[in-house]
């Protein structure tokens, strides 16, 4: 059965597991495979670096209602958080150690945790 490189798509010749063609081809592969990869975590990374940066903004300052609205309106991504913690049956959502909450009147709390 033959087998094509995976880079390039040349027939590999060799060993049954040999998967490229050459080295060249090996490294170009993974260094592209690298490249989506780090693409990828730097989009999601500048949105979480977004997120903290509002709600740091916003913890310091003394906004009540509509929080959420104030929140969206300044770029936050309510779908991207670093992690979650659940306190009095509560969901604090953090972007890395800056954390949210929403309070009984629909307004938000801030938490920022010491590290
Ligand atoms: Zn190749």
């Amino acid at each position: 059965m033959s087998r094509n490189c995976k880079d390039c798509g040349v027939e590999v010749v060799g060993r049954s597991d040999k998967l490229f063609c050459s080295d060249a081809c090996r490294s170009n592969y993974h260094n592209r495979r690298l490249a989506a990869e780090k693409k990828k975590i730097y989009k999601v990374d500048r949105i979480l670096k977004r997120n903290r940066r509002v709600l740091q903004e916003l913890s310091l300052e003394t906004i009540k209602l509509n929080d959420k609205e104030e929140l969206s309106k300044r770029g936050f991504d309510f779908s991207y958080y670093t992690h979650s913690k659940k306190e009095n049956g509560h969901s604090i959502y953090y972007c890395y150690d800056i954390g949210y909450k929403m309070r009984e009147d629909g307004g938000l709390s801030f938490i920022v945790d010491q590290l």
